[in-house]
Parts: C-alpha cells; structure tokens; sequence
C-alpha cells in the first residue's frame, strides 16, 4: 500500500511530510529545501516552472509569475478582496464562466484549482523522489477559516495533481496534532497561525487521543504579504520624497522593492535595523537612481501595528466562543513564518499572559499534522479522535433578505440539521434557496455557497407542501444537500450551483491538459 503524504498548501511556501518509522518526517525537495515557493511561472522561452525555480526568475519575468494564488481560489470575482489583490499583483487576473478568479500568464488562462494542483503535483513529486515509489492519496491542509468554496477548490486541486484527497484538515488542528503527539496530558491550546496570506486561532482540547477542536476564527485575507504591503508602500514613498521618482508605475522596480521589504521584514525580527539596497532602481535624464535606505523595527513595527491588534480581536472571539478565558488555556503553540516577528510573539503572549511554546517549527509542523492524520486514516486507527468544527454558520436565505442559521459556527462536524420548506403561493410548483455561509444576519454580507430550485411540488394551497431540506457539513468541512418531498417519501435531486468551483468536465479538461507538462524539478 502506498503511504499517504500530508501536504500543507501554504500562501507563500508549500511543505510536504510523511509517517516514517512512526514520526513525522518532512522531506527536503531536491534543492535541499523543506519547504518550496508556492510559485508556479512561463519562462520567456515558455517552459513551465515551480517552486525555487519560479521564485529565481521573477524579478524579471513578475507578469508571467504566479505567487500568493492562495489569495484568490474560491473567491468570486466581484468580491473586495479580489479587487484589492489585483491591484497588488503583476499578473492579470480575469473573470472566469463561473465567476470565479482566473489567472492569466503568457497568454494562458489558468484557473485558481489548478495553479494549486500544480503545486500539489511538485509536492507529490518530491515524495515520490524521496520515496523511491508513487503516491496516491494525500491529506490536504487549508486554513480554518476556508469556507466551502475555497474547501472544494483545494480537493479540486488534489484531484488535478493526480492524488485521492483523504482529507481536508484545518491548518491549526494539523499543528495541534504534530505538537500533541506523544504528550499524555490533557491540557487546552490555543493555536495562532499567521502564514504569508491566512490568519487562523484555534483553541484546543488534547487529552486521551482525542484532538477536539473547540472554537476556531480567522481571516483568510491577512498575513505576512499585508506586512510586506505596508513596507514596501513606505519605501516607495522614501524615494519618491527623496528622489521626487514614482516608481509604483514600474514593474520590474515594484518586484524588486516587494523582495526587499520582504527581506528587511524577515531581518527585522532578528536586528534592531536594516539596509535596504537597491542599485539603478531607476534611470532618467539625470542618471541612474540607487535607492538606499536604513528602516528600524520600530518603523516596520508602526507600519503594522494595526494589522497585529487585528488579530487579537479574533483571538479574544475565539476565547469566547470557546467558553474559556485566556488564563484557563495552558499552552500557546505559534505557526506560520510571520509569527517570527517579535513584535507578534509579545502580542499573543500579553493577551495570554504566558510566553508560547517554542518546541515546534512554525514552517513545517502543519505538513507533519498533516501527515499524522493521513496515517490515521490509512490505518484506521482508532486510538486517535480528531473532533474539528466548522468555522461559518451554514443558513439559507429568508424571503426578507434576512439569514437564517441552520447549524452555527463552531458546531463539531460532521454535522447536519434538517429543515421543512413550503410554499408561500397557491399551486406553487418549485421553491428557490439560496445556501450561504457566514455570521452576518443580512443575507447578502455572507458567502453564498450557491442555490438550488426544488422542483415538482406536487399542486396544493400555499403552506401544505412539505419539502425537508438536509444540509450536511462533513469532515473535510465541505457542505452537501439533499431534499425529500414529506408527503410521498420521494428524494428530491436537487443540484447545487456552487458558485466559484469548477465543473466536473472543467477538472476533466484540466487534468488532461496538464498531464502533457512535465514540470523541470524545483530547487535545482
Ligand atoms: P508561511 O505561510 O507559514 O510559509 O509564512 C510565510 C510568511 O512568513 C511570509 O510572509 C514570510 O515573509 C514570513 N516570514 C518568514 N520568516 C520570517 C521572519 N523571520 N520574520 C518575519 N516574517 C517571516
């Protein structure tokens, strides 16, 4: 039987770890490298490129490079978010048939799935080099905070790098599961995840082997890129105050500014100060321009400032949520890189009153989690419970606009709540419903998951028809429906049209076409 990897699909890097000898074990790529650059590229002389390699060539080459594509799967086009990205990044996203976010690079559409699929695929490529034989079966980690569509996509994307998605397993509860493996005690853990896009917090209890999840919140929109964000517009406005030279209209310029204040941001976190170097960054009648610049931890610390206490808003829900107070939680365990940033390590650990726990490495315990859960389900072993819940509450939409909860946030899943629909005219012969997910009590301020008519109510006065409507949410936290007309015991088909995900036949085609690209191996 061929063993199951555990890939944490990261926003900024992708890590990949398998059970061996009864331990996680994360396996380098064939660079040397633990984790790689969730980077996918066409070359100028159109090769396909991934991970380090896409990552070495993107300063000059930043239109047709994709990074950070985590931003954007299962968003709809329309949505603020998008709008934001876009404005950010060098390549061209467009509107996909199912309003969706598409990617395009050298004259190639890609959709969100499968730029993450070819991801996914140098993931299994790496194991597979490592362990000498094929894979098939993965479990796939995603930030609690995804909700169905960005679930459906990531399974998507599995499927299109070849691999039986076991599970999709939240990023939090992947940590607390690599960090309680081999602890005996019971004890409650608050896990915060701050990656280069997602922000999670989770608050655990681990005891007895049983991993239950009790409250979980988060932001899919936040992470380290905001922080880079916010350095690199100070840089801009330096030079332009210095020199009087824009050069937010220059891309090749922009590239090198965003690595840098990357750069300076990761340095910042072990210095007090940095320079920031940047040779013939511009050209005009006078001569070249060099841009030189010294930033302190206090300046990058005021730029972000509020992006850190933003956090701790969801921190303080998730505490409440879970019916405890910071004090009643025992360990804090930090994950993702941005949790470097010490300004974030005293944040977390004034809001606990503790200082976290440093027996993990933040950039690859979510991959060993990962790969923990993975040979659970393999071996069926039944010694380990692992209980998540869903981050949304998961309702439909009342005729007033209003949203009315079906099963509320933080309920352990699988879960599934039944509902009776009727009609509210005379002879009425189908009812619309419209599925959505999220906390706002107007309809519209959550995420539609998407709509389904049922059909062939059978002709009688408005209010006696009788349809049960049952919305399931199941391990992976994917949500599925299914009706049944009460009166005569008839299963109602009904076909959800999930918004943002792909067709059947749209992963068919994609899978095909990829299948032709061998991809050149990254770290090399
Ligand atoms: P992850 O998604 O967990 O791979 O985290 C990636 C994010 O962590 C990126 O935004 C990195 O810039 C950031 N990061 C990595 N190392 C450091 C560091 N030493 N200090 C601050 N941020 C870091």
């Amino acid at each position: 039987m061929s063993r199951v990897i555990g890939i944490d699909l990261g926003t900024t890097n992708s890590c990949v770890s398998i059970i061996d000898g009864g331990k996680p074990v994360v396996i380098p790529n064939t660079g040397g490298y633990k984790t790689s650059p969730s980077m996918f590229a066409i070359s100028q002389d159109g090769k396909r490129l991934v991970g380090h390699l896409a990552k070495r060539q993107a300063i000059t080459n930043a239109v047709n490079t994709v990074s950070s594509s985590k931003r954007l799967i299962g968003r709809r086009f329309d949505s603020p978010e998008l709008k934001r990205a876009a404005e950010y990044f060098p390549y061209e996203i467009v509107r996909g048939e199912n309003d969706d976010a598409r990617i395009v690079i050298s004259e190639k559409t890609f959709t969100c799935p499968e730029i993450a699929g070819i991801i996914v695929r140098e993931m299994k490529r790496v194991a597979e080099e490592y362990l000498g034989e094929p894979v098939s079966e993965c479990v796939i980690t995603v930030p609690a905070y995804f909700n169905d569509t960005q679930r459906q996509c990531t399974k998507d994307a599995g499927r299109i790098a070849g691999l039986e998605v076991l599970r999709i397993i939240n990023e939090p509860t992947a940590a607390a599961l690599a960090y309680g493996l081999g602890r005996e005690q019971e004890e409650k853990i608050a896990v915060y995840d701050l990656g280069g896009g997602t922000f999670d917090i989770s608050i655990l209890e681990l005891g007895d082997g049983v991993v239950e999840v009790l409250a979980t919140a988060g932001n899919t929109f936040l992470g380290g890129d905001d922080f880079d964000r916010r350095l690199a517009e100070y840089i801009l406005h330096e030079f332009k105050d210095a020199e009087g030279v824009d050069l937010s209209g220059d891309l090749m310029a922009m590239q090198r500014i965003k690595d840098a204040a990357e750069k300076a941001k990761c340095d910042l976190s072990s210095l007090n100060t940095t320079e920031i170097n940047l040779p013939f960054i511009a050209n005009d009648a006078d001569g070249a321009r060099h841009l030189n610049l010294e930033v302190s931890r206090e300046t990058l610390e005021g730029l972000v400032v509020d992006i850190v206490k933003g956090t701790l808003k969801s921190v303080e829900q998730c505490v409440n949520d879970a019916g405890l107070s910071p004090a009643d939680v025992d360990h804090v365990v930090l994950v993702g890189g941005q949790t470097r940033m010490p300004m974030v390590q005293a944040s977390v650990s004034e809001f606990f009153g503790q200082r976290p726990h440093k027996g993990v490495n933040p950039d690859e315990v979510v991959a060993m989690g990962a790969a923990i859960q993975g040979s659970v389900l393999a071996s069926d072993d039944r010694d380990m419970l692992l209980l998540d819940v869903t981050p949304f509450s998961l309702g439909i939409a009342t005729f007033d606009g209003h949203f009315a909860k079906l099963i509320d946030r933080n309920t352990t899943v699988p879960a599934r709540k039944s509902h009776i629909f009727t009609t509210t005219r005379d002879d009425q012969s189908a009812v619309k419903i419209r599925v959505l997910q999220g906390d706002s009590n107007v309809a519209t301020d959550n995420h539609l998951l998407g709509e389904f008519v049922l059909a062939d109510i059978p002709q009688a006065s408005k209010g006696v028809p009788e349809v049960e409507v049952a919305f399931d949410i199941d391990a992976n936290g994917i949500v599925s429906v299914s009706a049944r007309d009460l009166a005569t015991g008839k299963e109602q088909s009904i076909t959800v049209n999930a918004t943002g995900t792909l067709s059947e036949e749209e992963i068919e085609r994609i899978i095909r076409d990829n299948e032709s690209y061998d991809l050149p191996t990254a770290g090399k």
